[in-house]
């Protein structure tokens, strides 16, 4: 094991001068010197002897050594091959770790899911350049997950726990609130990296729902529906569902669709619930339905 505090910025950079290596700033390498944050991290994912964690970033291995101490396996995914021989040193102690040198966005999550036998953990300190779409590619993906800890903007942690009308609720809020229950963990100021970064950071929590949190009828409309609706943040309800279902349905009947499902139309689409984009999903898809089983055209 690595006695080496990894959280002192002092031995990081001893580290990383070491191996001849700079902190890379395109990769979003910030990396986490704050020994109180760590444990907050750690304790948010619950670890158990056997729970599998996919750490996205492992970077020096700063919490990469503290989740293979509790958990059966780590899966560690780090884009930076420099980091080879560090994380070899750092890691030496853990032969539960498993560290997959690739892209998280292009690494198949097959791979990932046959290397674990147990339900899986994330747990990561994110590149913010890939924060949207990583989040989105592991919740709509195959991996049994039963709880994400991530370390991200807190502008992101905002929007992922945004109510309806509020300036960060958005298509990324209806997404994550749809699949997760989101909570705000820890509220982290920009001093415990190294480097330090230009923007504040907070973790979040978010514990996968046994079942979406609500019944949509098409998933692939509802969201087609929530990106509308988000679309032209400045238009009604029914002008934006315009822009997006116009060349399929007249105004008069998205109207109706909007009634049926008791919502004014004026209303802006950022202040619907999920209830409701849900309600409207359902009676538009029922429609759809109706109309390709009498030959109408869709
Ligand atoms: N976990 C470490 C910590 O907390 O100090 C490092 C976190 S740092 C914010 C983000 C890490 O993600 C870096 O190690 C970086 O090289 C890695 N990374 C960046 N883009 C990546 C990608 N597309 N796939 C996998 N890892 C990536």
């Amino acid at each position: 094991m690595s006695h080496q505090p990894l959280t002192s910025p002092r031995v990081v950079q001893e580290i990383l001068a070491r191996h001849g290596l700079r902190p890379n700033k395109q990769l979003g390498q910030n990396f986490l010197v704050d020994e109180n944050i760590l444990k907050k991290i750690i304790a948010a994912a619950e670890l158990g002897p056997e729970d599998t964690v996919l750490e996205i970033g492992p970077g020096i291995g700063v919490l990469t050594g503290p989740l293979a101490e509790v958990a059966r396996q780590v899966i560690a995914v780090e884009i930076d091959k420099g980091l080879i021989p560090v994380l070899e040193e750092n890691l030496a102690a853990y032969p539960n770790v498993k560290i997959i040198w690739g892209d998280i966005l292009k690494v198949e999550q097959g791979e990932l899911l046959a290397a674990a036998t147990t339900p899986f953990k994330v747990v990561a300190n994110l590149p913010y350049y890939i924060t949207s779409p990583v989040i989105m590619a592991l919740l709509t993906g195959p991996l049994p997950l039963e709880r994400l800890v991530l370390m991200v903007q807190r502008e992101v942690a905002r929007r992922l726990t945004a109510a309806p009308g509020s300036k960060d609720y958005g298509v990324l809020s209806v997404a994550v609130q749809y699949y997760t229950q989101p909570e705000m963990v820890a509220q982290v100021p920009r001093t415990v990296f190294y480097p330090r970064p230009d923007v504040d950071s907070a973790v979040v929590l978010l514990k996968m729902r046994p079942s979406p949190a609500v019944v949509v009828g098409d998933e692939a409309l509802f969201f087609r529906l929530v990106r509308g609706a988000f679309g032209q943040r400045r238009k009604t309800l029914l002008n934006s569902l315009r822009g997006e279902f116009g060349g399929q349905y007249s105004r008069e009947e998205l109207v109706s669709f909007l009634q049926a499902a008791g919502i004014d139309p004026s209303r802006r689409g950022e202040t619907l619930t999920l209830e409701e984009f849900a309600a409207l999903a359902r009676i538009i898809s029922n429609k759809g339905r109706e109309d390709t089983a009498t030959g109408a055209k869709v």
